[in-house]
């Protein structure tokens, strides 16, 4: 009998999410219960969003949550490199098979052909997607065009006709139209893989039985299953799980509910309470308990109690189950030590210190003085969110662009968040300290407080990110129409102020050098 193997393949773009661990868990519990194996395989084939930063943060925090696997890029195993990066000439060689057996092609289209071809499309009311023109460029031509230079990608071959039929574990049968499906694009111009051929090749490299991923890969499916068929492949078994859900039911999304694990991580939910409640998601126990471990999980686990609604990812059922974990399973001296491992430690006790010791008169007044630091939302007095010269409606402006400001900021570190929040104020015409003031209120609950980008950098991004949220929750979040005015406006305000310096500079390298 084979081995079970499944994996989780993250791509390393952003926050470790919430959504990433939960069908971790779902891989991991189906591996394990199979006496099976469970890998981990970073999928960074998108290089301009992929950071390396992004990947430990995914390892740590999985790690953290008392997720293992038994192969990946930080313990090995028999089938790496299991970094996509670093598996560049498999790829490249199974896009050759590919177009050698007639099952790939190369296309020389460019992107403004390309466009003009999707544009009739769409208004011929067609499902948009490639016309399949380079198709019929013969083979011997083909070959002679790429190896005279010409940029080209190479696409798979999609049949215009038929249905694809996808046999998911939980769904059963699903059939999708081929002529839905487009020929995608398998190797990009510079030579790169795209996620489709990596996670095929990789899965069928790496042994992988089940695939369970989130449901909005389904789609994707069928070109997956076709390039199994042109390898002479046997596919692994589809499990494609419902996505977690916002309480207004729809997609999880950060502008809605926190969704990076280092956010749950930094508001104090104990690991096991977090990992426990993503396996209440769309799956219980046969007895219905909502508490249990992950043994418990992986002794109970069977797919076919998993539920196709979309489970609603919420806070308040999460934290009701946190507490219980807090008050039964964790000796009195185990909870100190989680408290401690959590904020009350000498590392950012040693980082806080210095940013009060000229303010304080007894060591007594600290606690006041600092509290925020040990707090997850803070209580914020909605009349304090004013900035001097704005009406409401343009402080809740200058908050959103805050908040688009600040998610540009790479690393979240004093230097950086100085620089962008100062520009931030020029953008907005306000004077610095006018509106420093609004963002002091929002992450500490006051006017005046420790300083301002040095908390900002010990909170860090998740907390700094909900609190800047929920003060922006008391003043009434964006409408849509208003998302659509305000980013136009920074953006307009980001282009003319990058063309005042570069104006700038043009004319101070016209004027002749004094001397
Ligand atoms: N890299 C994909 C992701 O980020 C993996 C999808 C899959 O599991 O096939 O979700």
């Amino acid at each position: 009998m084979t081995v079970v193997r499944t994996r989780i393949a993250p791509s390393p773009t952003g926050d470790p999410h919430v959504g990433t661990a939960y069908v971790a868990l779902f891989n991991y519990c189906f591996a394990k219960q199979h006496g099976g194996q469970f890998l981990l395989r970073i999928e960074d084939t998108d290089q301009v969003r992929s950071t390396r930063e992004s990947e430990e943060a995914i390892l740590r925090s999985l790690r953290w949550l008392g997720l293992s696997w038994d192969e990946g890029p930080d313990v090995g195993g028999p089938h790496g490199p299991y970094r996509q990066s670093e598996r560049s000439a498999i790829y490249r060689a199974h896009a050759d098979e590919l177009l050698e057996k007639g099952h790939a092609f190369r296309c020389f289209c460019d992107a403004h052909r390309l466009d003009t071809v999707r544009k009739a499309q769409i208004a011929a009311n067609q499902t948009p997607g490639y016309d399949g023109q380079c198709r019929s460029i013969p083979a011997a031509e083909s070959a002679a065009r790429a190896a005279a230079g010409e940029t080209h990608v190479v696409r798979m071959n999609v049949p215009r006709e038929g249905v694809c039929e996808i046999d998911d574990l939980l769904r059963g049968r699903v059939e999708i139209e081929w002529i839905q499906v487009d020929m995608q694009v398998l190797l990009k111009s510079d030579g790169l893989p795209t996620y489709h051929l990596a996670n095929v090749v990789d899965d069928h490299l790496m042994g992988i039985t089940h695939v369970l991923r989130g449901e909005e890969w389904i789609s994707s499916a069928p070109k997956h299953l076709l390039l199994y068929k042109y390898f002479g492949w046997e596919a692994p078994q589809l499990c494609h799980m419902p996505l977690l859900r916002n309480p207004d039911k729809s997609k999880l999304s950060k502008r809605k509910n926190p969704t990076s694990i280092v956010y749950y991580e930094r508001m104090g939910f104990l690991p096991e309470a977090l990992l426990n409640y993503l396996g209440m998601m769309a799956w219980s126990m046969p007895d219905e308990r909502e508490k249990f471990n992950l043994e418990e999980m992986v002794a109970n686990f069977d797919l076919t109690r998993v539920s196709l609604g979309g489970p609603v990812f919420d806070q308040a059922k999460l934290s009701w189950l946190n507490g219980r974990w807090i008050r039964e399973s964790l000796t009195p001296a185990q909870f100190g030590e989680r408290v401690a491992q959590w904020a009350l430690n000498q590392d950012y006790l040693a980082r806080i210190t210095p940013l009060v010791q000229g303010r304080v008169e007894r060591l007594s007044d600290l606690g006041a003085m600092t509290s925020f630091f040990f707090q997850g939302l803070i209580e914020v007095n909605a009349a304090d969110l004013t900035v001097k010269g704005l009406d409401a409606d343009g402080v809740r402006r200058a908050l959103q662009w805050s908040s688009w400001r600040m998610e540009e900021v790479t690393p979240f570190t004093r230097d950086v968040l100085d620089r962008t929040l100062r520009e931030t104020a020029e953008l907005l015409g306000l004077k610095v300290k006018d509106y420093l003031r609004v963002l002091f209120v929002a992450f500490t609950g006051r006017p005046v407080a420790t300083p301002l980008f040095e908390t900002m950098e010990l909170l860090g991004r998740d907390l700094c990110r909900a609190r800047l949220r929920h003060a922006q929750v008391l003043l009434g979040l964006m409408t849509s129409k208003e998302e659509k005015k305000w980013k136009g406006e920074l953006d307009a305000a980001v282009t003319a102020k990058a063309e005042a310096a570069a104006q700038a500079q043009a004319a101070a390298a016209a004027t002749p050098a004094e001397g």
